[in-house]
């Protein structure tokens, strides 16, 4: 005799599975019966608006409700496509429709059958058809008592939707055995739907009505864990003991008196913020974001100086050798009146300043003076984190254009301090993203914004080139290199691989440097590189011995040249507006009139108006919002695995469902901190973890 299926049971359980079965699921990543109940639809397709073939208009979503009369596969003769195409047929007329490397489908349809289809009309060649539907047979629906709202799950060959739904429908009843791990509070306060209602309705919903509250309720389960887990670090952050670097404000006001130009007001209030930050015993941790050229490194410098002057070490951290040493300079100019002790330690250059003049150091002599506490600010790149780096007092830690710093580092960072307080924190990011998704990456973190740009910045021009202007385009970066300037070339993405993307590099290099500009000088810069090789060509390219840089996306390019003026931009349809604005940002960083090129070859009118939000807006806050409407959370996200659902995933644009998850968990924490009046969220919280994140 079997035992009864449990939630931790084996698919093969089920009524249906085989061997063969449950291994294409398990490639699917569902081992388990509950595995399959919590394997959500990515769409669901509403059957119930059908319309007659002969009033179809392209570029539509639509149901046709239509008779099958042929199908048939062939092969693009150029392309190595399968290609399925049919012809179906209802009251009003007869319609095409194509599928794509699906050569399957043509043992699913039955020719005389009736079938609802739901998918995009497009248009080729003067014809209208359907492309790649999904489709529900009319006899079938009637068997499985099915609503107009169709699942639509990620399947593979080998298994269908009909198949899952089929399975999924036998595994439901174990739900009733899954416990709530949220507090009843909670599920009452936000009106939420029981945790099995909402995994029925998930899959077969009865209605819109229905469909919302499931995926709300869902959702919900995954942010308020997010959340949670964001408060519980945060308060164990807070139990750390920082040095309190108390605030002089007649030092903070004349430092700023003496720089060439004033704060903006999103400066001063970020300034204001971290003095205040800084001037207790509880450790900063705040993400200063602002748009390239917004002006986070002098915020960042009152910071660090303030820190040197009440005699405590604050060490800056750049990504690159370059950046490092650019933020060197820069802190020297201000060092011209402050006087106070600075070194820059990469691995290849060593320098101390006790005004704005550098001196030159041996690098085992730098350590030393680092360690007895006798520089105060340390700028460098990863070299400051080696193990044989100690800090005498290291109060404070700026690290510029990387999204985190591990835990790791940090901890390495007070285990190499000779006091054992926890330095405050401040990281640095030119990447703009929407509040939902700060909440949502940066939940442990405070935020400080800096919306608005110095004023005087001279507006950067940009063109959208399309084919018939490339040569143009072409003559005028060479007028402008002729005239001295400089320009960034950077190359599509490629499928998310980088060995195509170095391809497609390497490809335009030659073509930019033997046909197009062939007396011009041109690097080329890729993800494939060693570090030494790409910071060799950006320091050519710094001197102006390079006049073009070919690059690819994926490499950092966050270098200041002021002589570049131009940034053409290969493929700018693959990209996201975010990017696009952030590659934008490299120049328009001197004083001559810069230019942004972005050549597309897609006509499409929605990559065309999308690109034209580009030429109009030069807000980066304002791009990243129309990216996460237009575009979904994916480009912040990267191709980070986060182990969310897709339903969690989706609901990244709903500002009020992450604002009251945080909320609830805020709550919770506050009154429960280590969680013992809530044995089963603590459980939960723990496998979450393991699981589950943003990072
Ligand atoms: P980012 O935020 O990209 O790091 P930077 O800190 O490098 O920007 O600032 C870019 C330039 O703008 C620097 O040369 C800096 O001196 C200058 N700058 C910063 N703040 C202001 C301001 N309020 N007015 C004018 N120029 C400013
Ligand atoms: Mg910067």
């Amino acid at each position: 005799m079997t035992t009864k299926p449990q939630l931790t049971s084996s698919i093969n359980k089920l009524k249906g599975i085989g061997f063969k079965t449950q291994n294409l699921l398990y490639n699917l990543g569902i081992e388990t019966l509950e595995d399959l109940i919590y394997y959500f639809p990515f769409r669901w397709d509403d059957f119930s608006l059908k319309t007659p073939i002969s009033k179809l208009k392209p570029d539509e979503k639509v149901t046709v409700k239509a008779k099958l009369i042929a199908i048939n596969n062939s092969r693009s003769f150029y392309r190595k496509l399968a290609i399925t195409e049919a012809i179906v047929k209802d009251e009003t007329g007869n319609l095409k429709i194509i599928w794509y490397n699906q050569p399957f489908l043509i043992n699913s349809l039955k020719v005389g059958q009736k079938y609802l289809f739901n998918g995009k009309t497009k248009i080729s060649k003067g014809s209208l058809f359907l492309q790649s539907p999904s489709f529900e047979s009319l006899n079938q629906k009637k068997i499985d008592n099915q609503t107009d709202l169709i699942p639509i799950y990620n399947v593979t060959k080998g298994i269908t939707p009909k198949m899952l739904r089929y399975y999924i429908k036998q595994a439901l009843p174990l739900t009733k055995k899954l416990c709530e791990f949220l507090p009843e509070e909670i599920i009452q306060n936000q009106r939420l739907v029981s945790i099995q209602k909402a995994l029925k309705d998930i899959h077969f919903p009865k209605n819109k009505y229905d469909l919302i509250h499931a995926k709300r309720r869902l959702s919900f389960n995954e942010l308020f864990l997010l959340q949670l887990n964001y408060q519980i670090k945060k308060a164990k952050w807070q139990k750390l003991k920082a040095k309190k670097i108390q605030k002089k404000i007649p030092f903070v006001k004349n430092f700023l008196q003496k720089l060439p130009f004033t704060l903006t007001n999103d400066q001063k209030i970020a300034l204001w913020k971290i003095v205040q930050d800084l001037d207790s015993e509880t450790p900063m941790n705040r993400l200063l974001e602002g748009d390239v050229g917004s002006g986070k490194t002098i915020v960042s410098a009152v910071a660090c100086f303030s820190a040197a002057k009440s005699k405590k070490q604050a060490a800056l951290m750049a990504p690159t050798e370059i950046l490092a040493k650019q933020h060197f300079d820069e802190f020297l100019t201000y060092n011209k009146y402050l006087k106070l002790p600075l070194a820059l330690l990469t691995n290849s250059l060593t320098y101390i300043s006790t005004n704005s003049q550098k001196n030159k150091i041996k690098k085992e002599a730098l350590i030393e003076k680092i360690k007895k506490g006798k520089i105060k600010i340390i700028i460098g790149t990863h070299s400051i984190i080696q193990k044989k780096v100690q800090f005498k007092n290291i109060s404070l830690i700026v690290v510029d254009e990387q999204h985190r710093f591990g835990v790791e580092q940090r901890a390495h960072l007070i285990k190499n301090s000779k006091s054992k307080t926890t330095p405050h924190f401040l990281s640095m990011s030119a990447t703009p993203i929407p509040r939902t998704l700060a909440l949502t990456i940066y939940g442990d973190l405070d935020i400080s914004l800096i919306k608005e740009m110095p004023k005087g910045r001279k507006k950067i021009i940009t063109k959208i080139v399309p084919p018939q202007k490339r040569n143009q385009a072409y003559t005028f970066i060479k007028e402008q290199i002729l005239k001295g300037r400089q320009a960034f070339v950077i190359c599509p993405l490629i499928e998310e691989s980088e060995v195509l993307q170095t391809k497609s590099a390497q490809e335009e290099y030659q073509k930019l440097s033997q046909e197009i500009f062939p007396n011009l000088k041109i690097g080329l810069l890729h993800g494939r590189l060693k570090n030494q090789e790409k910071e060799q060509i950006m320091k050519k390219f710094v001197k102006n011995k390079i006049s073009i840089l070919v690059s690819t996306s994926v490499v950092e390019v966050g270098v200041n040249v002021p002589n570049a003026t131009i940034m053409m931009i290969e493929g700018a349809e693959r990209f996201g507006l975010s990017q696009l604005h952030q590659f934008r940002g490299r120049v328009g960083r001197g004083d001559h009139q810069s230019f942004c090129l972005l050549f597309t070859e897609s006509p499409a009118p929605k990559t065309w108006q999308r690109l034209k939000y580009l030429e109009e807006s030069k807000n980066g806050f304002e791009l990243a919002q129309k990216d996460l409407k237009l575009r979904g959370p994916g480009d912040f996200l990267g191709d980070r695995q986060s182990g969310f659902s897709n339903l969690t995933i989706a609901s990244l644009k709903d500002l009020d469902l992450i604002r009251i998850s945080r909320e609830e968990a805020k709550k919770l924490i506050k009154a429960d901190p280590g969680l013992d009046n809530h044995p089963k969220l603590k459980k939960k919280i723990e496998i979450f973890k393991k699981e589950v994140h943003f990072e």
